[in-house]
């Protein structure tokens, strides 16, 4: 079956066959804002006012998905207490947004993030 033939859920979910949880999250944040863009577009055809601006504060919660995406798959080189620098990811300490920390401060810290209370572990 060609990717004309299939539905387009089907042609999504075949993008995301394979990849990591963190490759995952990198391309749907990209899928968000691509959607974003989309919503932006056909706002701007839109002559009714209120369904314009229905159709531009969904292209805001897209950029919002994107941006939290985006913050929870970028990684940091340096942890955010004592700015030790981190340049090898095992080093590292972080939670899920990806608030970064090394071993000292985590351990210090009971392995708790200080921006989310969320576990800090090991980076992969
Ligand atoms: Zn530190
Ligand atoms: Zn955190």
């Amino acid at each position: 079956m060609s990717n004309k033939d299939a539905a387009p859920e089907q042609v999504m979910a075949s993008l995301f066959v394979g990849l990591s949880r963190h490759e995952q999250m990198a391309l749907l944040g990209r899928l968000e804002n691509a959607g974003a863009g989309i919503y932006r577009a056909l706002a701007a055809q839109e002559k009714n006012a209120k369904a314009r601006e229905a159709l531009l504060s969904a292209a805001g919660r897209e950029e919002e998905n994107g941006g939290l995406l985006r913050l929870m798959t970028t990684h940091k080189h340096g942890c955010e207490k004592c700015g030790k620098p981190l340049p090898n990811r095992p080093d590292a300490r972080v939670c899920s947004f990806q608030c970064t920390f090394c071993a000292e401060c985590a351990g210090a810290m009971d392995h708790v993030c200080p921006n989310c209370g969320g576990p800090l572990e090991r980076a992969a």
